[in-house]
């Protein structure tokens, strides 16, 4: 039996896992300097937890979760995105006493079942923050920032911010008749799915993966020009926020997010390089979802970007990193007790936090050199019975060749000048 990973799995190996740890770094440090604390979420809950808060007439929950019954009988599933834990969490924990806004941010894994495509997984990981309380637009234009921070500091360019409002329950609620008006005459020519949101949430009708391209969507009334005041107001703050900061937008009323809970701002960073799947980051605001959740009625906040989709990104535009070295210098011996002084100096160095490597299988002299060669280990030091009788070792610079004496009990000095 050959075991391979499931269809829409992968390793990440030691060879690429670099520039991951560089993009979890760089998105923790960015929210900390906008004042956002990671929390740890439980990679499965229970299932009507996602029904209720992703939504159940989304394709996330219709279409693409991974639940089953666990051996007590309970139906358990695998999240599917952030939000909903990080929600239940807000309400369980009683963080509606904390002072607002309360800033948290995620770094998870992330289960659907979905059809394989390029940035497009089963298993994925979704960086993400949630903001618990804060109505007005400044927290809009914060959370925005974030992530224009974020690929600033990744070293992206180009991708473009796509911003839209999908109002409150008061205008949408008469923006959803008006669309069942228009959509009638056409909605039996309409995929499948489409039927069945007609009668349950028109409003992802424009949002429709088979029929978005087509006219009858795209000429369909537009929610934006419907907004309530107090939705046109919010709506005009978060622009105004953004032009203030320097951050250019378009505004794009076909994106209505695929999530139900949304209101008012919703906003998708798109770029044209990640094949079809362009979308690196989606958002937007869920005053309602607290409420929905039996939590006390809170505003709400949060966006999630696609970890994978980032990174196919950051290679498309050529700004991944090399691997660094960790370990700094190769510590060879030529006699059992040289080999007993290079562990000892090993354990030091690694004390000292500088990070080295001695013979652990048993090669030759010859192929120690060899295989530090190979690591392209930056410095070496050879020890032998001259070394060890004058305590003192040449430290090698694999770079330029140049040799420097240092005493055997000084290597971590040396190297940490150097
Ligand atoms: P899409 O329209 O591409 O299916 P989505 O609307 O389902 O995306 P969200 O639920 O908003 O995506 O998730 C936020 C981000 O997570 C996406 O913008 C994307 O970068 C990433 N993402 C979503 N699904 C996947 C997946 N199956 N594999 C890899 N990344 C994903
Ligand atoms: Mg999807």
């Amino acid at each position: 039996m050959r075991y391979v990973t499931q269809k829409g799995t992968k390793d990440i190996l030691p060879s690429e896992i670099h520039n991951w740890q560089i993009a979890e770094q760089t998105f923790a440090d960015v929210c900390h300097s906008f004042g956002y604390e990671e929390i740890r979420i439980p990679t499965f809950e229970q299932t009507d937890l996602f029904q209720r808060g992703v939504g159940d007439t989304t394709d996330v929950v219709t279409k693409e979760m991974y639940t089953f019954e666990d051996k007590g009988g309970r139906s358990i599933t695998l999240r599917p995105e952030g939000t909903a834990g990080v929600v239940r969490s807000y309400i369980e924990k009683g963080m509606s006493s904390l002072p607002v806004p309360v800033r948290m941010f995620y770094n998870i894994t992330a289960f659907r079942y979905e059809k394989m495509a390029k940035g497009r997984f089963r298993e994925f990981h979704q960086f993400g923050l949630e903001a618990f309380g804060a109505k007005g637009p400044d927290i809009d234009a914060e959370i925005i920032s974030v992530v224009d921070v974020f690929f600033r500091k990744m070293g992206l360019q180009n991708i473009a911010l796509h911003i839209n409002s999908i109002g409150c329950p008061n205008c949408r609620g008469e923006y959803t008749k008006l669309l069942k008006d228009y959509f009638r005459p056409h909605v039996a020519s309409m995929c499948e799915d489409c039927q069945a949101r007609f009668e349950k949430n028109p409003l992802r009708m424009i949002d429709c993966k088979v029929d978005g391209g087509k006219d009858i969507v795209k000429n369909a009334p537009r929610l934006i020009d419907y907004l309530c005041d107090d939705c046109k107001e919010h709506f005009e703050g978060l622009k105004a926020r953004l032009e203030a900061i320097g951050i250019s937008y378009t505004i794009d009323p076909n994106i209505v997010r695929g999530l139900d809970y949304y209101t008012r701002t919703v906003f998708e960073f798109v770029s044209e390089n990640v094949g079809t799947q362009g979308t690196i980051c989606g958002g937007g605001r869920y005053d309602g979802l607290v409420g929905t959740m039996e939590g006390p009625e809170t505003p709400g906040i949060g966006f999630a970007m696609g970890v994978e989709r980032l990174l196919l990104e950051a290679e498309a535009q050529g700004v991944l990193k090399e691997k660094p070295s960790y370990v700094k210098i190769y510590i060879a011996s030529m006699s059992e007790a040289a080999k007993i002084e290079a562990l000892k100096i090993c354990y030091a160095l690694r004390n000292a936090g500088i990070g080295c490597e001695t013979d652990m299988a048993g090669r030759s002299f010859k192929a120690q050199m060899k295989y530090a060669g190979k690591q392209g280990i930056p410095y070496l030091a050879v020890i032998g019975d001259d070394e060890l009788n004058s305590g003192e070792v040449k430290v090698k610079n694999m770079a330029d060749g140049s040799e420097t004496p240092v005493k055997l009990s000084g290597i971590g000095e040396f190297l940490a000048g150097n």
